[in-house]
C-alpha cells in the first residue's frame, strides 16, 4: 500500500533548485522528509518567495493530517494526540502513541492524591530495550466541590511534572480551576448539557491568553459534530472527541470509534478531523459497582475490574483510541496495555533492531558458549531475558539480519556464513574465548553447513526456544567443549 501522500506530490510543489537551505541534499531528500514527519515547510525559505505562495499553502493544506494533531502539557513535557493520516498501520505508519492517563480523585487525602501522582509519574518497566511509561494525570472533580478541585490540582502539579487533564461537567469548577492550572491541560468535558456556558467561559479564557484542549463529550456522533463545528467557528481547535465509552456495549464502542475515523480519513470529513478519547475507567467503576461476571474464577472485584479495564483499553488502543484514561495501576493491568500500545505504534517501515555485535550475557570468561541470535530486538531482549533468568554466561552474538527473527532471515538469507564471519572479524571473537564453536539456534539448523564453510568454526545446533538454552547448556556444554579440544589440541 502507498503513504496518500507520495513523496513525488510533494516535490512537485516544491521549488527544485536544491539550494540545500533546508539541510537536505535536494528537493526530493526535503519531500521525502516531509512525507515521514520528518522535516516542516517552513524549513525551506524558497518557499516564503511570493511566487510559492500558492505553493506553499497547497503544501500545508496536504500534509495536514486528517486527524488534527493536538497537544497539551509543558513546552517540555507535553502529550501530543492524534495527527493520523492513515486506517491502517502498514499503510504509512501510526503517530503520536495513545497517550495514557491516570485518573486521581479529589476525594482522595492530601497524601493519598500526592502518593498517587507520584506512583503514576515514577511508574516504568523496560520491554525491549524502551522504557515504557505512563503519560498524564486526569484529576477528577469527585466531590463537585472546586476548592477541592483545585487543591488537588496543585498538590499533582507540585508532586509531578507531568500533563493534567483537568476532569469536571460544571463549567464553574473548570472555571476556577484553569486559575490554578501552569499548564495547557485537557480539559474534560463539555457536553451537551454544559456545552454553551462552559464555551463562553473558554472563549473569555482564551481572549485573556489560557491556553487548552477541550474534550467533547456525546454517546450521540451528529451532536459531537455540531459541537465541534461550533468551537471551531469560536476559534476553539484543540479538540478530542468523546464518543462515550460505554462497558455494557465496548462492540458498539468500537464500531462509533471506527466509522469517526473513517469519516475523518476517508470521507475528509473535518468535523471528525478530531483525536479519540477512550474511557477504559468506565469499565472499571462498571465492574466494582455491578455484579462480578468473573465470581466462580477471581472473587476480589477489584481485579476483575482491573482485568475488565485492562481488555476495554485493549480492544480501544486497536480501534482508534488517541488517548485514554484509565484507573487501575497494577502491574499485571499496565503491562497488557502497554505492551500492546508498544506494538501498535512501532513504525511498520523500520524493523525494531539492536546494534549487531557481540555481547557478554552474566559473567563470561574465555570458556564460555558463543551463542548466535539476530538483531532483531524482541527476538535479543527475549534471549537476554531467558539467559539471564536461567544464571547463563555466555558471549551472545547479534547477528546483523537488518532486524529479522531468526526463521525470517534462515528464510531471507541474512542469517548466513558471510554475516556471520564478518561479525566475528568485527567484534575479534578470537581473543575473547579459546575455543572455536558457536551454538546456533534450532531455527537456523539449516545454516550450520553454510556457516562452518564460511567462519573455519565448529556450529553446533542447540534448542529452538531460548528458554530451554540454560538447561541445554548444563547438560551439554561441558562435553561439547572437552570434545572440541580433544579433537583440536591432536
Ligand atoms: S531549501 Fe527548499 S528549494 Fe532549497 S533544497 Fe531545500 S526544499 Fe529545495
Amino acid at each position: 500500500m502507498m503513504a496518500k501522500v507520495s513523496a513525488m506530490d510533494i516535490y512537485k510543489l516544491l521549488p527544485k533548485t536544491n539550494c540545500k537551505k533546508c539541510g537536505e541534499p535536494s528537493c526530493m531528500a526535503f519531500a521525502t522528509k516531509l512525507q515521514n514527519k520528518e522535516a516542516m515547510v517552513v524549513q525551506c525559505p524558497i518557499l516564503n518567495n511570493s511566487k510559492f505562495e500558492k505553493n506553499k499553502n497547497t503544501l500545508i493544506e496536504l500534509l495536514s493530517p486528517p486527524v488534527k494533531e493536538v497537544w497539551f502539557g509543558h513546552d517540555d513535557k507535553k502529550c501530543v494526540v492524534g495527527g493520523d493520516e492513515v486506517m491502517y498501520r502498514y499503510e504509512l505508519s501510526f503517530f503520536n502513541q495513545t497517550p495514557i492517563g491516570v485518573d486521581v480523585s479529589d476525594n482522595l487525602t492530601e497524601e493519598e492524591i500526592k502518593n498517587r501522582a507520584k506512583y503514576i509519574e515514577e511508574f516504568v518497566f523496560e520491554r525491549t530495550g524502551e522504557r515504557l511509561k505512563l503519560d498524564f494525570i486526569a484529576i477528577r472533580n469527585a466531590s463537585n466541590d472546586p476548592e477541592k478541585f483545585k487543591t488537588a490540582i496543585k498538590i499533582v502539579q507540585e508532586t509531578t511534572k507531568l500533563p493534567i487533564a483537568i476532569c469536571s461537567l460544571n463549567p464553574n469548577n473548570i472555571c476556577e480551576a484553569l486559575g490554578v492550572v501552569r499548564s495547557k491541560p485537557l480539559i474534560y468535558a463539555a457536553n451537551e448539557d454544559n456545552f454553551v456556558e462552559l464555551v463562553k467561559i473558554l472563549v473569555e479564557k482564551k481572549k485573556s491568553g489560557k491556553d487548552f484542549a477541550l474534550v467533547l463529550s456525546s454517546n450521540d456522533v451528529k451532536k459531537l459534530k455540531a459541537m465541534a463545528t461550533e468551537c471551531a467557528k469560536h476559534g476553539i481547535e484543540d479538540l478530542v472527541l468523546d464518543p462515550h465509552t460505554t462497558p455494557e456495549n465496548i462492540a458498539e464502542t468500537m464500531d462509533k470509534f471506527v466509522m469517526i475515523r473513517r469519516s475523518a480519513i476517508e470521507k475528509k470529513d473535518r468535523a471528525l478531523g478530531y483525536p479519540l478519547l477512550a474511557l477504559p475507567i468506565n469499565t472499571y467503576f462498571y465492574a466494582m459497582n455491578n455484579e462480578n461476571p468473573m465470581g466462580d474464577f477471581i472473587g476480589e472485584k477489584d481485579k476483575v475490574a482491573g482485568i475488565l479495564e485492562a481488555k476495554t483499553a485493549n480492544v480501544l488502543l486497536n480501534r482508534y483510541a488517541d488517548i485514554m484514561i484509565i484507573h487501575g495501576t497494577e502491574t499485571w493491568e499496565l503491562m497488557p496495555i502497554l505492551t500492546l500500545r508498544q506494538a501498535i505504534y512501532t513504525d511498520p517501515r523500520k524493523p525494531q533492531a539492536v546494534e549487531p555485535g557481540l555481547y557478554p550475557v552474566g559473567n563470561p570468561d574465555e570458556n564460555s558458549p558463543v551463542i548466535m541470535t539476530t538483531n532483531f530486538s524482541l527476538t535479543f531482549y527475549t534471549v537476554t531475558g531467558d539467559f539471564e533468568k536461567d544464571d547463563v554466561n555466555c558471549w551472545l552474538l547479534a547477528l546483523d539480519t537488518e532486524g529479522k527473527a531468526v526463521d525470517v532471515s534462515v528464510a531471507g538469507g541474512q542469517y548466513c556464513g558471510e554475516n556471520a564471519k564478518n561479525l566475528i572479524e568485527e567484534t575479534k571473537l578470537e581473543e575473547k574465548v579459546n575455543h572455536r564453536i558457536i551454538i546456533l539456534p534450532g531455527l537456523a539448523a539449516s545454516t550450520r553447513g553454510d556457516i562452518e564453510d564460511k567462519t573455519g568454526w565448529t556450529c553446533v545446533v542447540g534448542t529452538r526456544d531460548s528458554s530451554q538454552v540454560g538447561e541445554f547448556l548444563r547438560k551439554n556444554w561441558e562435553n561439547i567443549l572437552n570434545e572440541w579440544k580433544e579433537k583440536n589440541t591432536n
